[in-house]
């Protein structure tokens, strides 16, 4: 089964729907979904730095455009928005980091254990 794809907003690239953060609109405020199961139309982004300050930059526009939002009734917090982004990032660091912690652990061998 294929991986549904996305775009991201800012970069135009695509990517595997669980690579990238969804935005949607929640009570009237622009948020990040972190779970992904939100109903409703989504803005996707890469993650990377530089795309969430182009999607950002006048006032959201790329993302108020992908959710087919209006300047006026839906709140765009840029720095709630940064907040929750770095959030999610960081879950994903150290989520990782964990797992690469925990897989070098397991493979090391004690030198001179005379067992190969
Ligand atoms: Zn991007």
């Amino acid at each position: 089964m294929a991986i549904p794809t996305r775009t991201c907003v800012a970069c135009r690239r695509t990517a595997g729907k669980p690579e990238l953060l969804r935005l949607v609109v929640g009570e009237r405020a622009v948020q990040v979904d972190l779970t992904a199961r939100h109903a409703g139309r989504g803005a996707y982004l890469c993650g990377r730095g530089a795309c969430l300050d182009a999607a950002l930059r006048r006032d959201g526009a790329l993302i108020r455009r992908a959710l087919r939002i209006g300047d006026r009734g839906v709140t765009l917090d840029a720095d709630a928005l940064r907040g929750q982004v770095g959030a999610a990032g960081q879950e994903t660091v150290a989520a990782g980091a964990v797992h690469d912690a925990a897989k070098e652990h397991s493979g090391a061998v004690p030198l001179g254990s005379g067992r190969s």
